[in-house]
């Protein structure tokens, strides 16, 4: 395959939020550890129990849009096009584990059964804080698609400031320097089992409607890795049809 011409000369940009409220940097890092451990123990086919999951899957969709949409004392406002990556090199184990929930979910039914199923239902201690912080707005009835976009957007910001070579450093380095830790779990995916992250991207798109996923898609394009062109004989043959699909669909209601 030929060599595209052109990475992408655009950032990606963070979403934007009506809220102006602001946590404290312990606020922001007690919820971030509190989506991390839920991450972990709802990991598809995890081996942690489900008990360990300390938020349901509404305060994990309230958790990370304040995690986006927050101003956090003492870090670079909201609107400031580092926020987010500051926030990646601040909470690596974090994003690490949100990298590897998302895509751990790579078949259509893991994606449409285990992903929700696994977060359900409210079993959260209120008696803490925090966690009764994360229960105090009202969600969107099923906030999974909007969890997933919010995470594809966060691997598109990554990837957007990496290059093969930079990956392949980092994934051969015995220690890694710190703002380099975020790139821990991606990096598995990009570079060593790359097939799981087209299925998963595509399972995302076709079940869940994210459309950042094929963002991601077009970004790990734009790498060039050695083992691309074998990780899309794994793509969801139906999903070039979907876009088309779905973009005549919005142009219809348009
Ligand atoms: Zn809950």
């Amino acid at each position: 395959m030929e060599a595209l011409p052109n990475q992408s000369s655009v950032v990606p940009a963070a979403p934007r939020y009506e809220e102006t409220y602001d946590t404290s940097e312990a606020e922001d890092k007690e919820s971030m550890q509190l989506m991390r451990q839920s991450f972990k123990a709802t990991i598809f086919a995890s081996a942690s129990p489900l008990s360990e999951r300390p938020l349901c899957l509404d305060a994990i969709a309230c958790a990370m849009n304040t995690a986006r949409g927050n101003t956090v004392i003492g870090k670079l406002p909201r609107d400031h096009p580092e926020r987010l990556s500051q926030m990646f090199n601040d909470h690596p184990k974090f994003i690490n584990a949100a990298i590897l929930w998302l895509l751990s979910h790579s078949s259509d039914d893991a994606v449409l059964h285990s992903a929700s199923k696994d977060l359900l239902p409210c079993t959260c201690d209120t008696s803490n804080p925090c966690i009764a912080m994360l229960h105090s707005a009202e969600m969107p009835p099923d906030g999974i698609p909007g969890i997933a976009d919010s995470m594809f957007i966060f691997v598109e910001i990554m990837l957007f400031s990496s290059d093969t070579q930079k990956l392949d450093r980092i994934i051969k380095a015995d220690r890694l320097k710190r703002t380099k830790r975020r790139y821990e779990t991606l990096n598995h995916f990009i570079l060593v089992d790359p097939r799981t992250l087209v299925q998963a991207a595509c399972s995302w798109y076709k079940v869940r409607d994210c459309a950042e996923a094929i963002s991601i898609l077009t970004r790990f394009v734009e790498l060039r890795t050695p083992d691309m062109d074998t990780a899309f004989q794994a793509m969801d043959p139906e999903i070039p049809l979907l876009i088309v699909q779905r973009a005549f669909d919005a142009v219809i209601v348009r």
